[in-house]
């Protein structure tokens, strides 16, 4: 909670060797730090990104609050599809953005996209945020590693990004860190051409933060620079542990044992309502196939899922065995997965195939099944 200066922070963007402009916007305004990868080409990427940062800037708050800053975020997400409604950039630009407040060993993060925040402490680099983005969901699922991620062909396909949904959501993240941790936030242009082990051996060798960006990018158009890049390092100062944690404990018996019990259960609720937030499936909307975010029913009284997407093919169009297995919803990875499957069901029903089961259909849709 102290507010002497930092002893040391760098903030650098690079076009890069392939491309001939940089849609990159980076930000250093201690506490504040941001990087925004932005999308949709020459004269719409650079506008969103830099929209984004500038609209954080002037809505961040104070002090580390992960609240506040996923707020930000969002009102960052207003002003860009506002812009691009307006005419300025493009229609469907984007821009990822990967925000963190620094205050002592507090530190908040608020992110959306593939850029990435990582911390480096005693040695070890780890990945503090996930990566919103088709090969990371492949990953997660097993169906390929890291390492293949990398020359996926679909790997710069974002499944969230600032300038498209006006509901989007931030992933938020509080972290502890100790004096001499270093955060590292970057674009793709680095992490999508240097390996974390390289990373975690330029900033060991390198001590200072100017030096050591630099040689990260160095290494990064070593490699081929296919993309435009960006990096911040913020050395960690001060103690954790703060005066805030301290207070907390002390109030902590007076409100009592109840009060705490229903915040707990407050909590629990929340953290459930959160986690299918972030969850998708497929199910029958009134006759027609959908795409849900959530889970289906609801916990303490919460409805926990919401109509996502929905589409024109009727489900009684679907051979008995699919339209019973939409009925009893089919969960799904993402958004974009749900409506995939919808498009093969729709194609499918056109031509009187399914998927997966050539079965012909000789009825026509809407009659061949209950
Ligand atoms: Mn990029």
């Amino acid at each position: 909670m102290s507010s002497r200066p930092y002893r040391g922070w760098a903030a650098l963007t690079d076009v890069g060797r392939v491309r001939s402009h940089n849609e990159d916007s980076v930000l250093a305004q201690p506490p504040l730090f941001v990087v925004a990868d932005g999308l949709g080409g020459h004269e719409a990427g650079e506008v969103a990104s830099s929209i984004a940062v500038q609209t954080l800037l002037d809505h961040a708050p104070r002090r580390p609050d992960a609240k506040a800053l996923a707020r930000a975020v969002r009102a960052a997400n207003r002003e860009v599809i506002r812009a691009a409604r307006e005419g300025m950039g493009r229609s469907g630009m984007g821009t990822t953005i990967t925000a963190a407040m620094v205050d002592d060993g507090n530190i908040t993060i608020a992110h959306v996209g593939d850029s990435r925040a990582y911390l480096f402490s005693d040695g070890r680099l780890e990945q503090i945020t996930e990566d919103h983005s088709m090969v990371a969901d492949m990953v997660r699922r097993g169906q390929i590693t890291e390492e293949e991620s990398r020359v996926h062909p679909n790997r710069s396909v974002i499944t969230r990004a600032l300038g498209t949904d006006p509901n989007m959501v931030a992933d938020t993240y509080e972290v502890e860190a100790k004096p001499g941790d270093i955060l590292l936030l970057c674009s793709d242009g680095l992490s999508g051409m240097v390996d974390d082990d390289t990373i975690a051996d330029i900033l060991a060798r390198v001590a200072d933060p100017e030096r050591a960006a630099q040689a990260l990018i160095d290494a990064a158009n070593a490699a081929g620079g296919h993309d435009n890049i960006s990096v911040v390092l913020v050395t960690v100062e001060g103690t954790p542990g703060s005066p805030a944690a301290a207070a907390s404990r002390s109030w902590l018996p007076v409100i009592g044992w109840v009060l705490l019990a229903i915040a707990l259960v407050g909590a629990i609720a929340y953290g459930t309502w959160r986690a299918a937030q972030s969850r998708y499936y497929v199910a029958d909307n009134g006759g027609t196939v959908a795409v849900f975010r959530g889970v289906p029913g609801s916990f303490a009284g919460l409805e926990l899922s919401w109509l996502e997407s929905e589409s024109t093919v009727p489900v009684s169009a679907l051979p008995p065995a699919q339209a019973a297995r939409v009925r009893a919803t089919i969960p799904v990875d993402s958004l974009s997965d749900g409506l995939a499957l919808i498009e093969r069901y729709r194609e499918a029903a056109q031509l009187g195939i399914m998927p997966d089961e050539s079965t012909p259909v000789d009825a026509p849709p809407g009659t061949g099944s209950q």
